[in-house]
């Protein structure tokens, strides 16, 4: 005997059962060791952050980071699969500088970093709990107990050891960038971090005048105008939009092939591109000589001009750009301000003349470093707040504007003041405005392995594959140095010490390494690795004895989740034999947002370290949206929490929903109805034929033991076990190809047909057979059906998977694996695939899917019989089995003939209802004789007699008899029919009269018609 099973079933329990099971019989640590010797296959884990309870995305991400694994499991591979935690970063320190109401680093450095990132260790495990919880329930098996943790000490000396191997090879180095800089976290920020944070903003519009040095009109072709320039002074006039980076110019841009034009007004001459003239407006001016751009720039000849604040008078340093290190130049009245060329100078807005400040501006750090200009920066330091000596010394930059602006207006040197509207990017955290800023940083020079990073990437399979050459393969192809260091306190300490005395610098690739230094203090005690403790130790340069002390920086968190191919082993330290059994990976997923983080970081470090790619399959998931298509947002209120739906529907239903809904890249929307609708139309599907199948098999003490005694199955048995070795083929083709989506679509459509065409065809033979060996076929064809079904859905639906081999086989096969998926996935065999029989039926369960839809488009009710139906096909193969399977077709659509033709004039019967599909046409003929009308009706009298038994509680095998009052037309066919209708209710007699005392009676509408019917036991 089978468990009873009901048709009911509240999926959530059955699921928390089996995690139950799971763990008790340590089914998933077993499912590992039993494939011990075989081929191994390796999923790296996308180490998470768990500062926060997951969300629907990384459900999203576990489920398809847990379906291949688990099928090459059951293949015979070895698939030990470990997890890992990101600990480190920003986002991470933010979290408690919120909690302990920090709002700086000032105020950070006076709350001490020990505590600071003691608080920060604690934070970043606090979900760890809800994480573990989470991963059970949706049964992701992934080694949880022994996971990688970035902020372990052997984590981090492993990612040591890469940047000293890379520093080995020459490829770390320290540099300036102008990098965008928010003044209140006091670090850089990713260009995807600035992307997220552009915003309106109100800022100045102004137009400044730079005046010239007269002297050096005398190598241009002003020169003519010399002697005239000296009566009135010369500007050449720039325009900006931030006020406060004007201390820090220290030169001029124009277009080298533009035209200038020299304006004369009443008290001076005013320089700019001619083309901006009339834009900007020149009242009581009058143009009185052209120049090209080229004439007026270039080192050593073109027009000088007097800075607007000499930062020598105001106590800031002024330095040279030589290298890669700022020099700092000696005051000097003769100090260079040049016009140079350039060609970001735009002709649309402006004056056509750049105010260059190489400190602040990518652009102009890079014509900095072109025309070698000199560098002035340091009036401005990292909160943002001004320096030096100036009138607005002490204001945060924004503020220091109209300050600014008031000064250069009092020394006649603002030509107009405007306000404009525009957008400014804004740190996306903490929403301060961004300073765009010059500062050292530390690099990996992956441009030099850049070559090496692209053909690398040729060998890895991407699913979709449009990513490979796309938005991965153009990342590569524009491959900048990873700026890898971060201003901060919580994560990775850069391993580089330096001398306070020469500058020497050395980089560490061990705490061992660090501990046989000369002259070496504070490594004894030093338990953890992090800041400051770390920042304790300090030796003895070999240069000059000077004291080494490490640089202040951290690393990129990307970084450390990039190394996890090494650093989860701590390699090389120890385990070397655990790094090469898993390098590379055989699979990793992610979201597609990680082509710029993880897979990058996991590439690039690999290609760099080993000079090989580290995964050959990757999936790049798509964004999760809501059921309206909208992003989830907290402020929208419309994020779905995975405990919501899982406790309703169910862990298979929300894995099935991720797979089948759409192909994996696709953005894909979510909701609780959704995935209720994958337990309506799959898992129910499923669960119900289940249910009858054990329903009956236990009436007629069906012996799973008999299987392999049925010979000359009938036809239908043999379409469906054809079938069936189908799926098991295509199934397993498409997850070798990484294609869930295609794999759970298969066996959707299988489920549907065994459900909706097998079972429903072969209803009778289960319960009213009396051919034993046709029963005895039906039995073990829906049995097989449903064990290797089982198996199939395993990885994918491990829940039901298990309940259904629990029951089905468990308990008939002594030998039978303790669980599902300790199981060998299924064989095809394709002996028993018969393609030109599932073509036909195939055929027939299409056509009449589509006569169903073209009769519900005459809105005329199933029990109506029609005189015929029409089928277009497309061959004459199809012609040929469809003639022989009508009688198939027609019982299925309650039609009397089938015609079928290769090709069907359609204006013939322009009111027929039609449907076509893929070139198959399917039209009913709608007229409705009398004859067929009273065939309809009766059809329709004996199911009301019917339900009026079930609600009369009758038995099955209940005899009755029937009453009924209508109009003529009924009693006309229950008279006419009256044999059919006795035979179909089990009527003894049919009887036009009020029904008697005791009878169960109900007055129902048939057609419009009022008709009472009654039954009582006979
Ligand atoms: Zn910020
Ligand atoms: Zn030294």
């Amino acid at each position: 005997m089978f468990q009873p099973v009901s048709s009911k079933v509240n999926f959530s329990e059955l699921e928390q059962r089996i995690i139950g099971f799971w763990q008790e019989k340590r089914v998933f640590e077993r499912s590992v060791e039993q494939r011990l010797g075989g081929p191994s296959y390796v999923l790296y884990d996308g180490p998470p952050t768990a500062n926060a309870s997951p969300g629907i995305h990384h459900v999203l991400a576990r489920v398809f980071k847990d379906v291949f694994p688990r099928y090459k499991t059951m293949k015979g591979y070895y698939a030990p699969r470990r997890a890992g935690w990101d600990t480190h970063g920003l986002p991470v320190e933010l979290e408690v500088e919120r909690e302990l109401g920090l709002k700086s680093k000032r105020e950070i450095e006076e709350y001490g970093i020990a505590e600071f990132n003691s608080r920060c260790r604690k934070n970043v495990l606090k979900y760890v709990k809800d994480w573990e919880k989470l991963t059970d329930r949706i049964g992701f098996w992934i080694d949880m107990k022994h996971p990688y943790v970035t902020f372990d000490n052997g984590y981090i000396e492993t990612c040591w050891w890469i940047i000293k191997s890379l520093w080995d090879k020459g490829l770390i180095y320290q540099s300036y960038r102008v990098t965008p800089h928010c003044p209140r976290c006091g670090t850089s920020l990713s260009s995807h971090e600035v992307a997220l944070g552009y915003d309106e903003a109100d800022d100045p519009s102004i137009y400044i005048k730079f005046k010239i040095k007269p002297s050096s009109v005398e190598t241009t072709p002003l020169e003519l105008f010399f002697n005239k320039f000296l009566s009135k002074p010369v500007y050449l006039l720039a325009w900006t939009t931030t006020p406060w980076t004007l201390p820090g110019n220290t030169a001029l841009a124009v277009a080298p092939d533009a035209d200038y034009s020299v304006m004369e007004g009443k008290n001076d001459y005013l320089i700019m591109a001619s083309a901006l003239v009339n834009k900007v407006g020149f009242e009581g001016y009058r143009e009185v000589a052209g120049v090209k751009g080229s004439e007026i720039a270039g080192k050593g000849k073109g027009l000088r001009y007097e800075p607007l604040f000499d930062p020598h008078r105001f106590g800031v340093e002024r330095r040279g750009f030589r290298k890669n290190l700022l020099v700092v130049q000696e005051a000097d009245e003769n100090l260079d301000y040049p016009v140079i060329t350039a060609d970001f100078v735009s002709m649309e807005d402006g004056t056509g003349i750049v105010h260059t400040a190489p400190a602040f501006g990518e652009v102009d750090f890079e014509a900095g470093g072109d025309n070698d200009l000199d560098f002035v920066r340091d009036y401005v330091d990292l909160q943002g707040m001004i320096q030096g000596t100036y009138p607005f010394a002490g204001e945060f930059v924004k503020d220091a504007d109209p300050m600014i602006l008031d000064d250069l207006k009092s020394r006649g040197l603002l030509y107009r003041s405007e306000r404009i509207r525009h957008t400014y990017p804004f740190c996306w955290r903490c929403n301060t405005p961004l300073l765009y800023y010059a500062k050292p940083s530390w690099y990996i020079k992956t441009t030099a392995m850049k070559d090496r990073l692209i053909s690398g990437n040729a060998e890895i399979n991407w699913y979709p594959e449009y990513i490979k050459y796309g938005r991965f393969g153009d990342w590569l192809n524009n491959n900048v140095d990873w700026a890898f260091s971060r201003e901060r306190y919580w994560g990775t300490p850069l391993p580089v010490w330096r001398c306070e005395s020469c500058k020497h610098d050395e980089c560490i690739g061990s705490v061992k390494e660090l501990r046989q230094k000369k002259g070496v203090e504070g490594v004894d005690k030093l338990s953890d690795l992090h800041r400051p403790y770390v920042d304790g130790v300090t030796y003895s340069c070999l240069k000059c004895g000077g004291e080494m002390r490490r640089v202040p920086e951290v690393i990129d968190c990307w970084f450390d989740s990039g190394a996890m191919p090494f650093a989860q082993w701590h390699y090389p330290f120890e385990s070397q034999h655990l790094f090469k059994a898993s390098f590379p990976a055989d699979y990793i997923c992610e979201a597609v947002d990680q082509t710029r983080g993880w897979f990058y970081s996991l590439h690039a470090l690999s290609t760099l370290v080993t000079g090989q790619p580290c995964f050959r399959n990757v999936i790049c998931l798509g964004h999760i949206l809501d059921q309206a298509g909208e992003k989830m947002s907290k402020s929208k209120k419309n994020v779905v929490k995975p405990e919501d739906v899982l406790s309703t529907s169910g862990a298979d239903a929300v894995r099935w929903y991720m797979y089948t809904s759409s192909p994996p890249g696709n953005v894909r929307r979510f909701s609780k109805e959704l995935v209720e609708e994958v337990v309506r139309k799959f898992l129910l599907t499923l669960w119900n034929t289940y249910s009858f199948f054990v329903t009956y098999a236990n009436i007629d003490k069906f012996d799973p033991g008999t299987v392999a005694n049925v010979e000359h199955r009938p036809e239908l048995d043999r379409w469906i076990l054809s079938e069936l070795n189908q799926l098991k083929d295509s199934v397993t083709r498409a997850l070798d190809e990484y294609d869930a989506t295609g794999a759970g679509r298969k066996i959707e459509e299988f489920v549907d047909n065994l459900s909706n065409w097998y079972v429903r065809r072969s209803r009778r033979r289960f319960w009213k057979s009396e051919n034993d060996v046709d029963k005895q076929s039906a039995y073990t064809t829906l049995y097989q059906c449903l064990i290797t079904l089982a198996k199939l859905i395993a990885p994918l639906t491990p829940f039901i998977a298990e309940e259904l081999y629990q029951n089905l086989v468990r308990p008939f096969d002594k030998d039978a694996p303790e669980s599902i998926h300790l199981t060998d996935y299924p064989l095809a065999d394709l002996s028993q695939v018969d393609e030109k029989l599932s073509t036909a039926i195939n055929l027939v369960v299409k056509v009449t899917s589509l006569g169903r839809a073209a009769r519900a488009k005459s809105n005329l009710k199933v029990r109506q019989p029609l005189a015929k139906v029409l089928v277009k096909v497309r061959t004459e193969d199809e012609k040929a089995s469809l003639e022989q399977m009508a009688s198939q077709v027609l019982d299925e659509l309650n039609v009397k003939v089938l015609s079928v033709v290769e090709s069907l004039p359609v204006e013939q019967h322009p009111d027929w209802p039609a449907v076509e599909e893929g070139g198959l046409l399917v039209m009913v003929d709608t007229e409705i004789s009398q004859e067929l009308l009273d065939e309809g009706l009766v059809r329709e009298l004996v199911h009301r007699i019917q339900t009026l038994r079930k609600q009369a509680g009758f038995d099955i095998a209940d005899h009755i008899e029937t009453y009924y009052e209508g109009g003529p037309s009924v009693k006309r066919v229950m008279e006419r029919f009256a044999q059919y209708v006795k035979q179909e209710t089990l009527s003894r007699r049919l009887v036009e009269e009020k029904p008697p005392e005791g009878a169960f009676s109900k007055s129902q509408v048939i057609d419009g018609n009022k008709v009472n019917l009654a039954v009582k036991k006979s």
